[in-house]
C-alpha cells in the first residue's frame, strides 16, 4: 500500500472512531438534574418582607479602602433598626457585635451532639462615585420599587442574603420551631474591603470558643432567570469557588526635558508597552474545575439553542482534548472573560506619570 493511501485510510478510520465514540456518549446521555418534588410553599407576609428590606438598603453602611471615610452612624443605625424589625430574633438568639459593628447571632439547638452550622452574609456596601450619582436610574441608597424590581446597593450583593435568613429565623420563630444543632448567624461589616475586622474577628472567636463547624453557608451566586444562554428554567449559582485578584502598580521613569524635543520613548510609552504584555499574555483558559462542572450539570449543551442533534454532538467534542465540547457562544463567553480580565476588574487601573495621575 502506498504511504498516501495509508495516511488516507487511518485519518478515515480516526473519523470513524470518533463517530463511534460520540454516537455511543449521545445514547449513553443522561441529565444529572436531580428529580425533585416542589417543596411546600409556605405563606410570607410578602408585604412586610419588602418593607423591611427596603428600610435596610436605606443604610448607607458603605465600606471604603480609605478608612477615614468610614462612617460608623449608618451602622449603628442599621443594627437599632434590626433589633426592632426583628424582635423574636432578638429575644431569642444571643447577638454580640464584634469588631464594632458586625453581628454575630448564637441560636442554641436541641441537640448539643451534632456540630453546628454557620449562616453568613454581610451588611456593607461598596461605595458610590459621587461623579456618578446623576447616572443612577434610581437613588443607589433609595429602595425604590419601580419596574417590577427593587432598587438599590446591597440588593443583590448582599443585604439580601442577612435580611433573608433573618426573616426566615424570625419565620421560624413564630412557628416555635427549635434548630436541632446550635445555628450561628454572622454578618460581617467589612466584607468588601477583606473582612479583617468583621468576619476574621468572629471567626477568630469562634475558633477561641473551640466551636467546630459542620459547615458555612456564605454568600453565592443568585437564583435567576436567562443567565445561562439557552436554559429558559431559572439557574441557582451555587459558588463553591472564587475567582482570585491580585493589585499591580506600574511605574516607568522618564527622562525630563522640554516637550517640543520629546523622547523616542515616553514614561507614559513603557507603562502602556508594559500592559500590552500583560493583556496580550492570558492565562490558558479551560472550562474545567467547579465551572466544568456545573455545566454538566445544567445540560446547557443539551438544552441549548439549535437542533438537538447538534446540541448534542456538541456536548461531547472537544473539552480540553477530550471529547467534549463547548458551545460556540461558550467558546465567545470564555473569550470575553479572559479579555476583560484587565479592564473589567472593579478596581481602577491608575498610570503615574510625571507625578500625575491619569485615571
Ligand atoms: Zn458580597
Amino acid at each position: 500500500m502506498s504511504s498516501m493511501k495509508k495516511t488516507f485510510l487511518s485519518g478515515v478510520l480516526i473519523v470513524v472512531i470518533v463517530i463511534v465514540i460520540v454516537l455511543i456518549n449521545t445514547a449513553r446521555f443522561a441529565s444529572k438534574q436531580m428529580a425533585v418534588q416542589p417543596i411546600e410553599e409556605v405563606k410570607l407576609d410578602e408585604e412586610g418582607a419588602v418593607d423591611r428590606f427596603i428600610r435596610v438598603l436605606q443604610f448607607e453602611t458603605v465600606s471604603y479602602e480609605d478608612s477615614s471615610k468610614f462612617d460608623a452612624e449608618p451602622f449603628l443605625a442599621l443594627h437599632a433598626y434590626l433589633e426592632q424589625a426583628f424582635p423574636r430574633v432578638h429575644a431569642t438568639l444571643k447577638r454580640e457585635v464584634i469588631g464594632d459593628y458586625s453581628l454575630l447571632y448564637s441560636w442554641k439547638g436541641s441537640d448539643s451532639s451534632r456540630q453546628p452550622i454557620l449562616l453568613m452574609s454581610h451588611i456593607d456596601v461598596v461605595p458610590v462615585d459621587p461623579a456618578t450619582r446623576d447616572e443612577w436610574k434610581h437613588p443607589p441608597f433609595g429602595g425604590d420599587i419601580a419596574e417590577g424590581f427593587i432598587w438599590g446597593r446591597g440588593t443583590l450583593d448582599v443585604k439580601c442574603g442577612a435580611v433573608g435568613i433573618l426573616e426566615a429565623v424570625e419565620f421560624l420563630l413564630a412557628e416555635g420551631f427549635q434548630p436541632s444543632r446550635d445555628v450561628y448567624l454572622a454578618f460581617g461589616h467589612d466584607e468588601e474591603i477583606g473582612g479583617a475586622n468583621g468576619n476574621a474577628r468572629m471567626a477568630a472567636t469562634l475558633e477561641e470558643r473551640g466551636v467546630r463547624l459542620e459547615y458555612v453557608l456564605d454568600e453565592g451566586g443568585i437564583l435567576a432567570e436567562n443567565i445561562i444562554p439557552g436554559i429558559a428554567a431559572p439557574v441557582a449559582i451555587v459558588a463553591v469557588a472564587e475567582k482570585g485578584y491580585f493589585g499591580l502598580a506600574l511605574t516607568a521613569q522618564g527622562t525630563g526635558g522640554h516637550s517640543s524635543m520629546p523622547p523616542p520613548q515616553t514614561a507614559v510609552g513603557i507603562v502602556a508597552a508594559a500592559i500590552e504584555k500583560l493583556e496580550s499574555h492570558p492565562f490558558p483558559s479551560q472550562l474545567g474545575g467547579a465551572t466544568g462542572l456545573m455545566l454538566d450539570y445544567l445540560d446547557v449543551f443539551v438544552k441549548g439553542m439549535g437542533s438537538e442533534l447538534e446540541d448534542r454532538i456538541y456536548r461531547f467534542i472537544d473539552r480540553e482534548g477530550n471529547i467534549l465540547a463547548l458551545r460556540p457562544e461558550f467558546t465567545s463567553l470564555l473569550a470575553k472573560l479572559t479579555a476583560n480580565r484587565l479592564s473589567g476588574e472593579t478596581m481602577p487601573v491608575r498610570l503615574s506619570y510625571s507625578g500625575e495621575v491619569f485615571r
